[in-house]
């Protein structure tokens, strides 16, 4: 029998706009397809994508959530007292990341961004596991679970070495022919973006290295394996940001206090609420609705339909979400602007993902992101089914 490796390669942010008109993997990969993504950030559509559910179902959304009873930052308080000229800064804020995710034993990934330490003992952060591993959705299983419990060795990407050590890293394990199904995951491209933006040169230069990159891990295959089936994709496009608003400074002059009438975090592309009080509801929703014209408050029917986890305000009792190409500066996220962003409305342009394969015939309708788990499944499904026919069938007992 064929001996075929799944290959899926994820490479973050390359939306279906920035390979639209550019030939990416058109001898690779060569039958392309638009995808839908999933309203949130990559701490949301890579779950998705993981697990084969919605956020309502897996529950992995947006990273902070105000849960003062449950957060584990209560010691980064003290912070507060020093000068915002060092607490503002990224190289501070990384180096104190660093030592409360060792500290509190995170397994995924974890970034304070830009919380202000002031409030910090009033949220928590909602992916303490890594949607990278087995056992890491908040809800239900992932891809991880089913290879683990069928037995199939295989190949993950490990977010903390670089893109160019992974794909030596299953380089090397495809040289050996040790693993029956690999998902590599590279975040290089979303980082240009975010800082170039998604109309300059580099980002097609870019693409062209990762062609390199996916045609040398095909020929490493080449060796053990007849087969590769090979699926590039994102999760998510990215849009140039040529709008800031400032929504904290605007909801300050309404004198509410943060923390006893409301808390609220603000993400780079939306704002996200909750209220302790009617007329602090009241003011900010008044405020949302006629003095921000960048953005709109999502109505409860339409956030269903986008399958995002609100039924219990867990993640926020009002979402704001800004209009694409608007920037939250200063955001919970970020004190400075940057150049582009995700995370806006999955019917916004830039927002689709793509989907790129050699394979011809795709087993099942592939509409959305969450849809390519059902290829990684059919995948494991007929591995499962080939070993089985591999096996030596049992002799039958000799009769007396
Ligand atoms: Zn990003």
């Amino acid at each position: 029998m064929k001996r075929v490796l799944p290959l899926f390669v994820m490479v973050d942010a390359c939306g279906w706009e920035i390979v639209r008109h550019d030939p990416f993997c058109q001898g690779l990969a060569p039958h392309r397809s638009r995808l839908d993504s999933v309203f949130g950030y990559s701490s949301s559509c890579v779950p998705s994508i993981l697990s084969g559910r919605w956020p309502d179902e897996h529950h992995n959304w947006c990273y902070f959530v105000h849960d003062p009873e449950r957060s584990p930052f209560k010691s980064l308080r003290w912070l507060q007292w020093l000068p915002k000229s060092i607490t503002s800064r990224r190289i501070f804020r990384r180096l104190i990341t660093r030592l409360a995710k060792k500290r509190l034993g995170f397994k995924g990934y974890f970034d304070l961004y830009n919380i202000p330490f002031q409030h910090i003992h009033r949220f928590d952060f909602t992916e303490k596991r890594s949607p990278l591993q087995p056992g890491g959705m908040n809800r239900g299983a992932n891809i991880f679970d089913e290879l683990v419990q069928r037995k199939l060795p295989y190949f993950v990407s490990d977010p903390g070495a670089s893109e160019e050590a992974n794909r030596d890293q299953l380089a090397r394990e495809l040289a050996e022919g040790t693993i029956e199904f690999a998902f590599m995951y590279w975040a290089g491209l979303d980082g240009l973006l975010h800082r170039v933006g998604n109309t300059s040169p580099e980002v097609p230069a870019k693409l062209r290295e990762y062609e390199c990159w996916i045609q040398s891990l095909m020929d490493a295959a080449a060796q053990h394996y007849d087969e590769v089936h090979l699926y590039v994709f994102s999760d998510h496009g990215m849009a140039n940001c040529t709008e800031h608003v400032d929504l904290m400074s605007q909801i300050q002059p309404l004198n509410l206090e943060f923390g006893e009438d409301y808390a609220a975090v603000y993400d780079s592309t939306m704002a996200r609420f909750w209220f302790f009080n009617e007329p602090a509801r009241e003011k900010i929703t008044a405020l949302l609705e006629r003095r921000v014209p960048q953005g709109r408050i999502l109505p409860e029917a339409e956030l269903k339909s986008m399958r995002t986890p609100i039924a219990d305000g867990y993640f926020g009792e009002l979402i704001f979400l800004l209009h694409e190409g608007v920037l939250l500066v200063p955001s919970h996220m970020g004190e400075r602007p940057i150049t582009a962003m995700h995370g806006y409305h999955p019917d916004a342009p830039q927002s689709y993902a793509a989907l790129f394969t050699n394979q011809a015939r795709l087993p099942e309708e592939v509409t959305a992101i969450p849809h390519i788990h059902r290829l990684m499944m059919h995948e494991v499904n007929q591995k499962q089914a080939a070993r089985t026919a591999d096996k030596p069938r049992i002799p039958a007992l000799q009769s007396a």
